[in-house]
């Protein structure tokens, strides 16, 4: 049995939700930087030159990426041999995350959804636990804008509908978002399980970086495909015009009821960020 202190938790779960504020992913920045040189309307390009320098001003002042620094949302896979000591999981996370949004001056976005108050310290994180074999922790934490997320959508469509049904509602829903979730986006797809699973599937498949292939090379060509079409859009880094309106799509793909076909679309915007950490 693994004991992990949870004041290592908190410690480890703070300093993530500062850096992932603060730094864009490799896969992004590399992403940014050929789109930049690949966009041919100059709007699109000046729009890759602007996120580039957003996320190297980012890094050299602490400032974070977007003025919306999200709601905290944590996908955690806890083995089950793994033991907490000195308090709970769900709490260590939570407390982690308040202490990362205050300490590092990141806006807090979480308000009681009726009188709009804002509840001040970010809380509380959205955790999603899977129970694993093994002895390892792993926490992987989401900072999830508004403007992104509210373009989000699921749906039951009726498993006649089949793959050109999916096809049509992901594209159309990406079409309806226009510039409002701040393209370049990535899309991520949550296809079968139930009403639940597809939506949080669909956000699962975000934490995947850019380049990683489906390892099933059919869902990779059908990744690939709704990518396409989702380019051919035309709408464009900020809605301005151009090849890029998304960097990538993510399937997560679970079996179904035989009566039904799931089908979620969580859309992440550009600034997407996300750490991970295993103990
Ligand atoms: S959608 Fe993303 S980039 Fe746009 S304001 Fe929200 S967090 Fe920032």
């Amino acid at each position: 049995m693994k004991m992990i202190p949870a004041s290592d938790i908190s410690q480890a779960v703070a300093a993530m939700c500062i850096t992932a504020n603060r730094e864009l992913p490799a896969d992004v920045q590399a992403a940014f930087e050929r789109c930049h040189a690949a966009e041919d309307s100059p709007a699109a390009k000046e729009i890759f030159r602007q996120l580039l320098e957003n996320a190297a001003l980012a890094r050299e002042t602490g400032l974070p990426l977007c003025q919306d620094c999200g709601l905290g949302v944590f996908f955690v896979e806890v083995g089950e041999d793994v033991k907490i000591e000195g308090g709970s999981l769900r709490q260590a996370i939570n407390d982690g995350m308040v202490k990362g949004y205050k300490d590092g001056y990141l806006r807090k976005s979480t308000c009681d959804p009726f009188s709009r108050k804002n509840v001040g310290d970010n809380s509380p994180a959205v955790i999603h636990f899977d129970i694993v074999p093994g002895d390892t922790l792993k926490i992987c934490m989401m900072a999830k804008g508004g403007g992104s997320e509210n373009m989000s959508r699921v749906t039951m469509l009726a498993p006649a509908q089949g793959w050109e049904g999916i096809k049509e509602f992901v594209v159309h829903r990406v079409a309806e978002a226009g510039p409002n979730p701040c393209p370049p986006t990535i899309i991520g797809v949550g296809i079968g399980g139930n009403f639940e699973l597809a939506a949080i599937n669909s956000k699962k498949a975000l934490m995947r970086t850019l380049d990683d292939r489906h390892p099933d090379p059919a869902i990779a060509k059908l990744e690939d495909e709704l990518l396409e079409a989702i380019n051919q859009l035309g709408i464009g880094p900020m809605g301005l015009g151009g090849k890029t309106t998304s960097l990538a799509v993510k399937i997560k793909v679970a079996p179904c009821h035989l009566a039904s076909l799931p089908l979620a679309v969580n859309v992440q915007c550009h600034s997407a960020r996300h750490k991970e950490v295993v103990f």
